[in-house]
């Protein structure tokens, strides 16, 4: 409302208005005065009137500034860190490289962060997220500046000529000193990714995708370290990218096909089953090793598509042996987990199996539990599944990655593998022994099947038979076969034995 106040007389006025701008509730902003300096000392309605739609209109316009404000910073930062976004990073990479090649881009990826949102919840993780950015923040140059991408992804710009390497250094000594949680310390490490302009780009996105590129491969060696872009890790992606697209076709073109790698029961030599591993054969390059070709289906998303031939293919192939009089066999197909925790996994199985014909309980579907998959009760509940429908199941890869105890005391498993890893180790080092020894005292507690795969020498079989371990899969025996080969062999043995 308007008040009245003791006149600044020396100014010459002779009346005033005064209204409050805003008010408590929604902030008080200042306030609007009117001031007459002529001998007519008194406010007509008017005024008065004129004074409050004055009032309004100033408190319309500015909430309206204050609500644009909030939308460009929503739209340009990161709430969780204030740090800006992706989008906004990459407008102003853009401008700053159009301006001065002297840029480079580092990328930061967090290790391990996922177990900590796991393991203490998201509001403590976005608590961490906070730091983290600080940390990273404190020690740029003013030039530099820094964003946070969602999830535990950093970038920073930072001019190559003021101390590329030192920015790197500072951020990694950052990091040496724990994050405190409560009364908890908490030790972090960075996978950095750095992209150098020009010759890594000089465009924001291009610098970006190389960055990236750089900071995977850390993860992917051993992660804690800072590696540069090359031209190798270029041309790597780039044939990655291209074997990418040529899978597409290899399906329809026919250029995948299976080996059978024979498991012999080590003391008689007799074969007790077949692990059917994919093949492509490659119009231009040849052989490509499936260790190089089923992550990239992983990433492109054909694996689907892959694992259903490879299934029906080795369904498909073994109902021909048994017509052959050489069956049935236990043959064990690999799947990705990408493809066994796909939607519709059981019934495909199980269509298979009942499209030719065959007994569930010879075939073993071959799993490998990784780190990185999350959801157990889908895995399990596709376990339980799997098993009412008779198929074995096996764990491959045993020891190597998150296959834990107590979850194997809760699935019902029937085999596991031991990896090759751990036979190579054979028969002298101690901790593939001790490991070895453990898994299988696990495999007769659990009363599971046993295989050891990789086996190459007569010492690494010996011993393994003396541990108590007698399906044995490795190059000692046989490599994987033909599908050709394997029914010669299968012949050869069958005949031996009805002479
Ligand atoms: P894996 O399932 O662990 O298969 C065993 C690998 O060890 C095979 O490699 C086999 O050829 C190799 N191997 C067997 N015995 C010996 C030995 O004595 N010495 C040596 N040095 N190697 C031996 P391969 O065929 O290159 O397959 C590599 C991986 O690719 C497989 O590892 C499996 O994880 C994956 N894979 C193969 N076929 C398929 C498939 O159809 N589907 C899926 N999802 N993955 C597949
Ligand atoms: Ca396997
Ligand atoms: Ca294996």
């Amino acid at each position: 409302s308007a008040g009245t106040a003791a006149l600044p007389t020396q100014w010459g006025i002779t009346a005033q208005m005064i209204q409050p701008l805003g008010d408590a509730q929604e902030g008080f902003r200042g306030f609007l005065w009117f001031a007459r300096f002529d001998r007519e000392a008194v406010w007509k309605n008017d005024y008065q009137e004129f004074m409050t739609i004055l009032n309004h209109s100033i408190i319309e316009i500015d909430r309206k500034l204050m609500v644009e404000k909030a939308i460009t910073y929503q739209a340009n930062y990161d709430g969780i860190t204030g740090l800006m976004n992706r989008a906004y990073f990459t407008d102003r990479l853009n401008q700053a490289v159009s301006a001065n090649l002297d840029i480079a881009v580092i990328f930061i990826d967090v290790d391990g962060f996922k177990t900590i949102n796991d393991t203490f919840g998201h509001d403590v993780g976005d608590q961490i997220l906070m730091v983290i950015g600080q940390r990273i923040t404190n020690v740029l140059d003013k030039a530099d500046f820094s964003a946070r991408f969602g999830g535990d992804e950093f970038a920073v710009m930072v001019h190559q000529r003021r101390g590329l390497t030192s920015t790197i250094d500072k951020i990694q000594q950052e990091f040496l000193e724990p994050i405190r949680l409560n009364s908890r310390k908490l030790f972090l490490t960075l996978s950095i990714g750095i992209a150098l302009a020009p010759e890594d780009g000089e465009r924001a996105e291009e610098l970006m995708k190389h960055a990236d590129l750089a900071m995977y491969h850390a993860k992917e060696n051993g992660k804690n370290k800072a590696v540069f872009c090359s031209s190798e890790l270029k041309a790597a992606q780039n044939r990655e990218m291209a074997l990418s697209n040529d899978l597409y076709q290899a399906i329809e073109q026919g250029q995948l096909s299976l080996h059978y790698q024979p498991q012999v029961d080590g003391r008689t030599g007799e074969i007790v089953g077949l692990e059917a591993l994919a093949r492509w054969y490659h119009p231009q390059l040849g052989m490509v090793s499936p260790g190089i070709f089923i992550p990239i289906a992983e990433k492109n998303g054909l694996i689907n598509e892959l694992g259903d031939w490879v299934l029906r293919e080795a369904c498909r192939q073994n109902k021909a042996w048994e017509m052959m009089g050489l069956g049935p066999m236990r043959i064990s197909v690999n799947f990705s987990m990408v493809q066994f925790m796909a939607a519709g996994i059981v019934p495909r199985i199980s269509a298979v199996i009942q499209e030719f014909d065959l007994k569930p309980k010879t075939l073993v579907v071959e799993i490998t539990e990784s780190i990185n998959v999350y959801d157990f009760t889908q895995i399990d509940q596709t376990v339980q599944d799997l098993k009412k429908l008779g198929v074995a199941i096996s764990i491959d890869d045993f020891g190597t990655e998150y296959s834990s105890l107590d979850r194997l005391k809760n699935l019902p498993v029937d085999e596991i593998k031991i990896d090759k890893r751990f036979i190579d180790g054979l028969p002298k080092d101690v901790s593939s022994i001790g490991i070895i020894r453990a898994i299988i005292a696990l495999a007769e507690i659990f009363d599971l099947e046993l295989v050891a795969e990789g086996v190459e020498t007569e010492e690494q079989l010996e011993f393994l038979l003396a541990a108590g371990c007698r399906v044995i899969q490795g190059y000692y025996f046989y490599p994987p076969l033909s599908a050709e080969a394997v029914g010669d062999l299968l012949r050869t043995i069958h005949e031996q034995r009805t002479v």
